[in-house]
């Protein structure tokens, strides 16, 4: 979803020579195939928005793979740009990295003071380390390496697989067959009582493409809206877009996660940049992205 929104908007900003790899091209785990990738094609400017992601119970049952993937990906491409002198590096991290129970909004430098969110701490460990390894290279080699965090994100070639997605795409899918089937009610996770906020896609792309431009610094930046919605919120939210009828259930034999992790967004706001896509467009948007492709995106 991340990759694909770069690509969109650095075409859309006229740029022909953009070197892309599928994972099924190029395993980015794959230390010796990342060297050679990297020496081949020698690339000036790196964003790195590759990662093994997904949502509450994905991060909780593939807590291994999470942890291993993230971090052999980031390890290989970070130490791999500064082997063949990338000039410039965009990592992309999470705004699970910071504390379960940080104050609201997250601030920057709220990092590494308190325990993680039990449900992602593998996949939060990885992407610290990401910011670590920017900071580290920066710092030792001079590597002009920065790192951004995004908050929730959703958008065309979103991962609707129930199991392994997000609340946002889970809920699209979820309202849309309960319609066509004329089912009565939809199940919900948790209790609704999390609050979340959603950035699209094309908007992080928008901010790493300014970032890329005119960002040089080794703290890194977080990337949202400054707004959220409770879980119950955005479920009314989607059922409206959607155009479904029938009742909510609330299973509450499924974790809540994180209560909140509403991202403090002023030092972007200060460096220039601000979202454009409110959540209710965002949605009508992504729903019409979905019906578009749903045959692409459900299996
Ligand atoms: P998180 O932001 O890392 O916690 O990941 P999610 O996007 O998977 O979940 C956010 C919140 O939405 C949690 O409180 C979930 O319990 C809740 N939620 C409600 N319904 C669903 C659903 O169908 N799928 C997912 N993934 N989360 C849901």
């Amino acid at each position: 979803m991340v990759g694909s929104a770069i690509v969109r908007k650095l075409q859309a900003e006229g740029y022909s020579n953009i070197i892309i790899r599928t994972s099924s091209e190029l395993d980015l785990r794959n230390q010796a195939a990342v060297a050679d990738f990297f020496a081949d094609e020698q690339p000036e400017y790196v964003f790195l928005a590759a990662a093994k992601v997904g949502g509450i119970l994905a991060n909780n049952i593939y807590r291994a793979e999470f942890l291993y993937d993230n971090l052999m990906i980031e390890s290989n491409i970070i130490h791999s740009s500064y082997k063949s002198g990338v000039k410039k590096l965009l990592f992309l991290g999470s705004s699970c990295i910071y504390p379960k129970l940080a104050p609201q909004p997250l601030k920057e430098e709220y990092l590494l003071s308190g325990y993680l969110e039990p449900t992602n701490e593998p996949y939060a460990i990885a992407k610290i380390t990401g910011i670590k390894l920017c900071e580290a290279y920066r710092s030792q080699y001079g590597c002009n390496f920065i790192s951004a965090m995004p908050t929730n994100l959703y958008g065309p070639n979103d991962n609707y697989d129930l199991q392994g997605s997000h609340v946002l795409p889970a809920l699209i899918r979820k309202f849309h067959e309960a319609k066509l089937n004329g089912q009565s009610s939809v199940e919900v996770w948790g209790t609704g009582a999390p609050r979340r906020e959603f950035l699209h896609a094309d908007d992080l792309a928008d901010a790493c493409f300014f970032l890329m431009q005119h960002y040089n610094d080794d703290l890194f930046v977080n990337v949202g809206t400054g707004e959220d919605v409770t879980i119950r919120e955005l479920a009314e939210l989607v059922k409206e877009t959607v155009g479904y009828e029938g009742d909510l259930y609330w299973n509450t034999e499924k974790p809540d996660g994180t209560p909140r992790k509403l991202m403090d967004v002023s030092r972007l706001h200060t460096l220039g940049w601000k979202h454009k896509t409110a959540l209710r467009q965002g949605l009508e948007m992504t729903y019409q992205d979905f019906l578009a492709n749903e045959v692409l995106y459900v299996e």
